[in-house]
């Protein structure tokens, strides 16, 4: 199975809590190493939870998650096919 960047989109905020299942976590996986946007949006993303688990602000998280998600998908119906 391939995926394309909008279900990498859809499922980063997941992926990068490590709640996402094995076999969709190896799509991913391959789908990164192959896709340059993907690989910057998962950069970025993970600098921002890095950033916000360094000042030990715990309840930031969820509400960024929220609101990449809320990005991704505008991102999504603009960048649609
Ligand atoms: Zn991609």
């Amino acid at each position: 199975m391939r995926i394309d960047c909008k279900h990498v989109w859809q499922h980063i905020s997941a992926y990068i809590d490590g709640e996402v299942d094995a076999a969709l976590r190896a799509e991913i996986d391959q789908h990164l190493e192959t896709c340059e946007i993907c690989s910057a949006v998962l950069d970025s993303t993970r600098n921002v939870v890095v950033l916000v688990a360094d000042n030990r602000v715990f309840e930031l998280p969820a509400g960024f998650g929220r609101r990449l998600h809320d990005r991704l998908e505008k991102e999504l119906e603009t960048a649609g096919p």
